[in-house]
């Protein structure tokens, strides 16, 4: 029996001393022989509790179950192919960082990535510039703002923000080094295939219909332009941050997206080091800040993880050294957050004890 704990290398005894008290610490224990000896008196007298047979596929189906028929929200109508998706698509996916996969409900429909983009973008600046870059650029502080807010520019002109929200991230994918259009597009595609464990492409019909309609982008580049925030051609990048966000993932790519996270930029599925491991704590510390928008700080108060979300209905969060886990579902909140998503990620997060924060005392 694998229960996807207790790795090579004592991987499992690693996770117990940072997941505290939980439902996977009680099954790790457990489940382990050795580790149920030391650490509780009950094993000791020959009567441990029945471990579960597999404690992250059981945390995924019983908040898929509990969620499933839950229809709070709304998609996204701003961005018209986005109001035609099928509201029901409801996938999850957890990956952890020895490269098992747990998941359950839709795991072949794409939605477009959006605004989880701009993790990966800034992760690619971060590979070529180092993270000062960003830090010294757009910023790494939330702005208290809704992601597409042209007030948080002039506020802040153009500094002092972070790239989360649309000008920092459409000033971050201006930042990409290439000769040409395509070069830039070409490598953006590419590293984000490598995240995701696969080639990815872009859902044309999306990218159309944002392009039609994304006069507002288009004003915030030319606004970042104006603060010198991004130092030439601001219409190819904004063209450039709607093709990356209309890429098409499943709730399995997005789940290997952020494992590749939780496992310092290497991805656990195809042992690829995908970007420099020093650079991961930069990654999630703005995605921590900002991956939600306003409503980041209410996400970290409920869940303790980083995460992005996307208006396309898929959130990523990232459990380090542990797991990724990400779920697509498409209608929203009023922050642009899908509520399934965001009640389906804390649940499991409940379930497995995975906030960072939360520790025994010694
Ligand atoms: N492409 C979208 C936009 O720029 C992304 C927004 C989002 O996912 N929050 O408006």
């Amino acid at each position: 029996m694998n229960t996807g704990i207790r790795g090579p290398h004592g991987r499992g005894q690693r996770a117990m001393i940072v997941v505290g008290t939980c439902a996977v610490f009680a099954a790790m224990v457990a489940a382990s022989p050795a580790l149920a000896a030391k650490s509780s008196t009950k094993a000791a007298k020959g009567a441990p509790a029945a471990a579960p047979a597999a404690p992250f596929q059981d945390a995924v189906n019983a908040a898929y179950a509990k969620f499933k028929d839950t229809h709070e929200g709304k998609n996204a109508d701003y961005i018209p192919a986005l109001a035609a998706v099928d509201p029901n698509i409801y996938g999850v996916a957890l990956i952890t960082t020895d490269g098992k996969v747990y998941s359950t409900g839709d795991l072949t429909s794409q939605v477009s990535i959006q605004s989880i983009s701009k993790v990966f973008t800034m992760a690619l600046v971060m590979q070529e510039q180092g993270p000062d870059a960003i830090a010294d650029n757009m910023g790494v502080d939330a702005t208290g703002q809704v992601f597409n807010s042209i007030v948080a520019v002039e506020q802040n002109r153009g500094k002092e923000m972070n790239a989360m929200v649309n000008p920092g991230a459409i000033a971050a994918t201006s930042m990409v080094s290439g000769a040409s259009r395509d070069e830039i597009w070409s490598k953006v595609l590419a590293w984000y295939g490598d995240f995701a464990g696969r080639p990815l492409t872009v859902l044309q019909d999306v990218f159309k219909s944002e392009s039609e309609t994304n006069q507002r982008n288009q004003a915030i580049a030319m606004l970042m332009y104006a603060y010198e925030r991004i130092k030439a051609n601001p219409l190819q990048a904004c063209d450039i941050y709607t093709e990356q966000c209309s890429v098409g993932v499943t709730a399995k790519d997005l789940a290997e997206m952020a494992a590749t996270l939780a496992n310092g930029g290497k991805n656990p599925v195809t042992g690829k080091q995908v970007m420099k491991t020093e650079n991961v704590p930069k990654v999630l510390a703005v995605m921590a800040t900002a991956g939600l928008y306003d409503d980041s700080g209410k996400w970290l108060f409920r869940t303790g993880l980083p995460a992005k979300s996307g208006v396309g209905g898929g959130i990523i969060a990232v459990c380090p050294g542990k797991f990724g886990i990400a779920v697509v579902s498409p209608p929203l909140d009023a922050a642009g957050n899908s509520v399934k998503a965001q009640n389906t990620i804390a649940e499991i997060t409940s379930t497995l004890g995975a906030n960072p924060y939360a520790v025994k005392p010694r």
